[in-house]
């Protein structure tokens, strides 16, 4: 990565403002509800490799970070006293958790920092200036502590001045803005398929939609030698090639795109040639494996077929760099969850012959780990969003903000 890391600088005995991702499921989004606890602690655990390295140095701790939705401040179930608690019980430190995002309590809090301490800010989406990219917010935000650390990669794609305006006030100020170790993990995984892919480079496309993913397919029709599509994503292109889909989810708005997408690149995009098919999407559900020209009027197709997974599995053998975004079916029921399953299978088996294997998107990530298998892969990212706006190849501002090396 071009951009400066926490090993780069000198950290010892320094205050350290660290954007973190936080923003982890709750027990409840009830306003009134009382001891909220968070349900998922993998994106804290997460940022422990980069909080420990700086308290070990003896540095202090001022975290930020969004959580959930929040329309204003009064939206107290998205308070980050859960997020206090449960990061206290994982670090076996006290954490100070704040009731402002900034003020001057904050501003006292921060200055009678000790080395070792931590101090958790409220939820940056509770002040307006967040999400604004407010200069002068930035500004007293650096103003608090000697170094900024981005650690939030799930957060980068996003202008929010706890994300990009506070690194460029950091420099202002003479500070250092640098990734923390989880950032920098991302955007190395990554960026491998972005900058100079091993080859063969295999892409995989699935989920629900196509719409909000033509950019990628796009960006990955030129860098990949194939892409294989699944999913609900794929009924678009096969009704755009004339099938009859009978009940699939098709978005007949993005057909004249996939119909374009194909005449561009029809020998490189790998449609499935069967599918899994169901009246609903139900594990009482009778399913059975029907050829794609020949789906029942009446039914949805809601995985890939074995014939497609033989396929895929086929185009899958050397490759060295595979890609995948999207689920091959509705894998949370688990009758139609074969396709993505056995994909992930294969994908674990090609790392165990040396490919790279790199698995992005929100879904995705569950789906593998619903699999068990996120240890075998090489990479599955914990930025859902800013994974794909990557692969796309876009520059995301967290890390646009950062100082180079
Ligand atoms: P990601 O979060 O990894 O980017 P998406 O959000 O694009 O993935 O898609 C995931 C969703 O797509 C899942 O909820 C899954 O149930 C749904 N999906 C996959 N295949 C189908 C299908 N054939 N019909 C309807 N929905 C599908
Ligand atoms: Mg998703």
């Amino acid at each position: 990565m071009n951009k400066k890391s926490v090993t780069d600088i000198d950290v010892n005995n320094k205050k350290a403002l660290v954007r973190v991702d936080f923003n982890v499921p709750l027990s409840s989004k009830d306003p009134a509800a009382t001891n909220i606890t968070v349900t998922d602690d993998t994106r804290i655990t997460a940022a422990m490799p980069t909080l420990n390295y700086l308290l070990d140095r003896g540095g202090s701790l001022i975290l930020m970070s969004h959580l959930g939705r929040p329309k204003t401040a009064d939206d107290k179930q998205y308070a980050m006293d859960p997020v206090g608690r449960k990061l206290a019980e994982i670090t076996g430190r006290k954490v100070t958790k704040l009731d402002d995002v900034l003020s001057d309590k904050v501003k006292a809090a921060a200055a009678a920092l000790q080395p070792g301490e931590i101090l958790l800010l409220e939820n940056t989406r509770f002040d307006p200036r967040e999400k604004k990219n407010d200069p002068d917010f930035s500004a007293q935000l650096a103003g608090l502590a000697d170094i900024y650390v981005n650690d939030a990669f799930g957060s980068a794609h996003r202008p929010d001045a706890s994300v990009d305006g506070v690194a460029y006030a950091a420099r202002a100020q003479g500070k250092p803005a640098v990734a923390g170790f989880l950032m920098d993990k991302e955007i190395t995984a990554l960026g491998i398929a972005v900058e100079n892919p091993p080859r063969p480079y295999v892409a995989i496309m699935g989920g629900a939609k196509i719409s909000d993913k033509i950019k990628l397919i796009e960006n990955l029709l030129e860098k990949a030698d194939k892409i294989l599509i699944g999913g609900g994503m794929a009924n678009t292109f096969l009704k755009a090639q004339g099938h009859n889909l009978g009940k699939s989810l098709v978005e007949e708005e993005a057909l004249p795109e996939a119909k374009r997408l194909l005449e561009m690149a029809a020998d490189r995009l790998i449609l499935p040639v069967d599918v899994v098919v169901a009246a609903e999407v139900s594990q009482d559900a009778p399913s059975e494996v029907e050829l794609i020209w020949a789906i029942s009027p009446d039914k949805m197709a809601l995985d890939i077929g074995p014939a497609t997974l033989e396929r895929f599995n086929a185009e899958l053998q050397g490759a060295q760099l595979v890609v995948w975004n999207g689920p091959m079916g509705v894998f949370e029921t688990p009758k139609f969850a074969t396709g993505t399953f056995q994909l992930a299978q294969t994908l674990a088996a090609l790392v165990d012959h040396g490919a790279t294997v790199i698995v992005g998107g929100g879904d995705s990530a569950a789906a593998v780990r619903k699999a068990g298998l996120t240890e075998k892969m090489t990479h599955v990212s914990t930025g859902g969003g800013a994974s794909l706006e990557l692969l796309e190849g876009r520059q995301l501002p967290g890390v646009v903000a950062l100082d180079d090396k």
